[in-house]
């Protein structure tokens, strides 16, 4: 019998993981990923959600249909990992022994840890999208005002984008002129990334956004509609949308698997779980501080499946690591787009905005079903 292989997680790090590790074993190990909804969800898509132009069909397919067919799905919750009996447990009660072992699980949002923030709105679920599209749609005089409730979260610079994605809507409309929007940064600019701060900040000045730095959302009064800052400051509001906090799944702390917020400490090249041999961690789940993207996903699963297949194999471990290689596209209104790459050994470098990044973006969007989940680079 070949060797037992669990991915825990059907998003884009454990679609990708299941499906290299199949093909590059041809036949010497059995590949089980286990997924919670078994509906893989684009969750990029969900900044076009919040402003009308994409439909949240677009961005759901079911997971068997992404996955090759000598992969096995469980559509079930894990609820816990033992690591000394090599065993994932699971909500229905089934039990998975695996020799080896990848936590894909990604990230949960937890607006409920702000206080007084769960009526605020959010484009990081697609609840959260469509609920924040049909606010914008009744919406159309007052203060808007984007805020960051907490670091890491997931894909730094788009609460920049989908304020440049706003400001279009806005004026498609016809109501800008009528509406404010307010950015706040917990930096000192507009995002993590310097060089991409200062290419953006001064087409935020240009289109009427208003940045507000060292602005990190400590807690909301609904009823006055204010947002209030950890470093003391307190600004108004008509619509208030935020990036809620995140932490790691349920299952990792469970598991005593990861840190206080359930992020998993792995070594940053090989993405071993730090304590134990047999788990690889990828993805929004791994505590690497790096961004949490589909991208940093996608490097991090091909090394994860190439180091599992050559231990299934016997062979020497590949050469090939990861190396913080991160490449995002930034919407920065009008039609127009930036990117942003770097790994470990080389800072952020962001070309001037311009149509072909815009086309870029839509193009990966659209053809993203058939190349990521597949572990082909688009
Ligand atoms: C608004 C928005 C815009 C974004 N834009 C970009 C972008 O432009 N570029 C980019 O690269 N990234 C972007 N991202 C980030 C990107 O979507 C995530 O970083 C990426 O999906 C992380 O992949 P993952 O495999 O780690 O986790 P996910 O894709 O989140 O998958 C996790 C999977 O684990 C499953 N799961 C969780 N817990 C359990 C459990 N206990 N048992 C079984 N299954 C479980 C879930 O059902 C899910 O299928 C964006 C994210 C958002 C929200």
């Amino acid at each position: 019998m070949g060797a037992e292989i669990v991915v825990i997680g059907g998003g884009v790090g454990g679609t990708i993981v299941a499906n290299l590790v199949a093909k590059q074993t041809q036949g010497r190990a059995h590949v089980t990923i286990v997924d919670a909804t078994g509906i893989h969800v684009y969750q990029p898509g969900f900044l076009y959600v919040a402003i009308g132009l994409e439909q949240p069909a677009a961005l759901q397919r079911p997971e068997s249909q992404l996955l090759r067919h000598d992969v096995s799905l469980v559509i079930d919750g894990a609820t816990r990992v033992d690591a000394a009996a090599h065993m994932v447990l699971l909500e229905s009660g089934r039990r998975l022994q695996y020799d080896h072992l990848v936590l894909a699980t990604g990230s949960r949002t937890m607006m409920g840890e702000v206080p007084g923030g769960l009526g605020a709105y959010d484009f990081y679920t697609l609840a959260g999208a469509k609920r924040l599209f049909a606010a914008l749609e009744a919406f159309n005089k007052g203060t808007i005002v984007i805020g960051v409730a907490g670091i890491p979260y997931k894909c730094p610079p788009a609460p920049v984008e989908f304020a440049f994605l706003l400001d279009d809507y806005l004026r498609a409309r016809g109501i800008r002129d009528k509406t404010e929007i307010k950015l706040l940064s917990p930096l000192n600019r507009a995002f993590t990334i310097e060089a991409t701060s200062k290419l953006v900040q001064p087409i935020l000045a240009e289109r009427g956004i208003e940045l507000t730095g060292f602005f990190n959302v400590e807690s909301v009064d609904p009823v006055a509609k204010t947002v209030t800052s950890l470093e003391g400051e307190t600004m108004g509001y008509d619509l208030l949308i935020l990036v809620p906090p995140h932490r790691g799944q349920q299952v990792i702390e469970s598991s005593r698997l990861g840190d206080e917020r359930g992020w998993v400490p792995v070594d940053k090249n090989t993405l071993k779980h730090a304590q134990l041999p047999d788990i690889w961690a990828i993805g929004d789940t791994t505590s690497i501080p790096i961004s949490k993207s589909g991208s940093v996903a996608h490097y991090e699963a091909t090394v994860a499946a190439a180091e599992i297949a050559a231990e299934v194999k016997g062979e020497a471990p590949p050469a090939h690591v990861y190396d913080g290689k991160v490449m995002c596209f930034l919407e920065t209104g009008q039609g127009k787009a930036t990117t942003i790459r770097f790994d470990y050994d080389h800072p952020p470098v962001s070309p001037s905005p311009a149509r072909r990044w815009h086309w870029a973006k839509a193009l990966f969007n659209k053809t993203y079903w058939h190349t990521v989940p597949q572990g082909r680079l688009p």
